[in-house]
């Protein structure tokens, strides 16, 4: 484990005038990017080869070097992690790096500094410690089952290995959900492992909404906190296959039956939801102060359900960046009630940065 002290060490020696933000070229990295450059700071892509002309292909969110590397948990190895280091690096994550370099490995071997706090890398990896910090948050979630043979009604069943959403399926007995999962295995959408692994919940009926999040330390003009405050900065819905499965209609054919996120939507929610949101928003922030040391920082984003008759339902919780914060890169129909200036997720990211710097503080939103 990289301890906290290691990271304020290291931080103390940097440059704070000439810091870079350092961004591995995948998942929301074009507005990662084009933030960090609105808020005056020195930007690293780490690319894979085949990806650079891509990522360099849009003037505005490219990056003043790029670090090029086989694959992204390179930058584990030494070499690259100390030219990192004398680069005044800060690493911006977001759900690829924590998905290709993986969570135990960023805990145990790297030294560079990370924006957020690591600690939560641990709680929001794995469903059965996000459910208990849902839980402890006083939100609702979908009730869960241990073993198939429990299944009294319509369940969603879920794998971890499976990205998302890819093999998701619904299922109404026992016998059903055996059925469905041999197919899956079948297919190779799944292993055995997997699926005997697999997350069974109950159904939730109802509208999706992710609304994104962000904690400031620095920065008290949301929502306060123990500690910061709350900013609702914007909110998506992922798109699915199943989506659409109306087009198929009357007779649907099977592969509309499919949750694989393929895109994000904007959306905007009822206005007095939004009492909602922010008092969940500030339960789950309080909990995570008593779950780790630290507690949440920065952006994170409550996957929701809501129906009219039973409310909000949170089905997970994303403790960093998501993928949904890229329809906003100048800004959304909320963040326009907190900022004068087009603001996005990543520059907001680089503005608490550099809020922390200014303040003498890094280490409060880094580690
Ligand atoms: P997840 O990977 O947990 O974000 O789930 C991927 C997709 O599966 C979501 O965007 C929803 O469409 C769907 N989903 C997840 N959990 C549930 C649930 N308990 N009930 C209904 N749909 C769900």
């Amino acid at each position: 484990m990289i301890e906290k002290e290691t990271i304020r060490e290291t931080l103390s020696e940097y440059d704070k005038e000439n810091i870079t933000l350092g961004i591995l070229c995948s998942h929301s990295a074009l507005q990662l990017i084009h933030g960090a450059k609105l808020e005056g700071f020195n930007t690293i892509g780490i690319c894979p080869e085949e990806r650079e002309k891509a990522y360099k292909a849009f003037p505005k969110a490219r990056a003043d070097e790029y670090m090029i590397v086989d694959q992204f948990d390179e930058i584990l190895e030494d070499d690259r992690q100390e030219e990192l280091l004398e680069k005044n690096t800060i690493i911006i994550p977001h759900g690829s790096f924590v998905e290709y370099v993986g969570a135990e490995k960023l805990l145990e071997q790297f030294r560079v500094p990370i924006f957020g706090n690591r600690n939560s890398l641990r709680w929001e990896g794995k469903r059965i410690k996000q459910r208990e910090w849902l839980k402890k948050s006083g939100v609702n979630v979908p009730k869960r089952y241990n073993d198939p043979s429990k299944i009294d009604g319509k369940v969603f069943v879920k794998f971890s290995g499976a990205k998302g959403g890819r093999g998701f399926f619904i299922a109404s007995s026992e016998e059903d959900f055996e059925e469905k999962v041999k197919k899956k295995i079948e297919k190779g959408y799944i292993t055995e492992e997997e699926a005997e692994n697999a997350t069974i919940q109950e159904f939730v009926p109802g509208i999706r909404y992710y609304p994104h999040y962000f904690h400031s330390t620095f920065d008290r003009r949301g929502a306060e906190t123990e500690g910061g405050a709350i900013e609702i900065l914007g909110m998506d819905r992922r798109v699915e296959p199943i989506d659409e499965s109306y087009r198929g209609l009357p007779n649907v054919p099977e592969e509309f039956f499919d949750y694989t996120v393929t895109g994000n939507e904007p959306l905007t929610i009822r206005e007095k939801l939004l009492v909602n949101l922010i008092d969940m928003g500030i339960d789950v922030v309080e909990t995570s102060k008593e779950l780790f040391s630290g507690g949440i920082n920065g952006p994170f984003c409550l996957e929701t359900v809501f129906h009219p008759d039973e409310g909000f339902t949170v089905f997970e919780i994303s403790g960093r960046i998501v993928a949904g914060t890229n329809l906003y890169p100048l800004g959304s129909p909320y963040s326009a009630y907190l900022f004068e200036e087009p603001m996005s997720t990543g520059r907001r990211m680089a503005r608490e940065i550099k809020d922390g710097a200014e303040a003498g503080e890094l280490e409060k939103v880094v580690y």
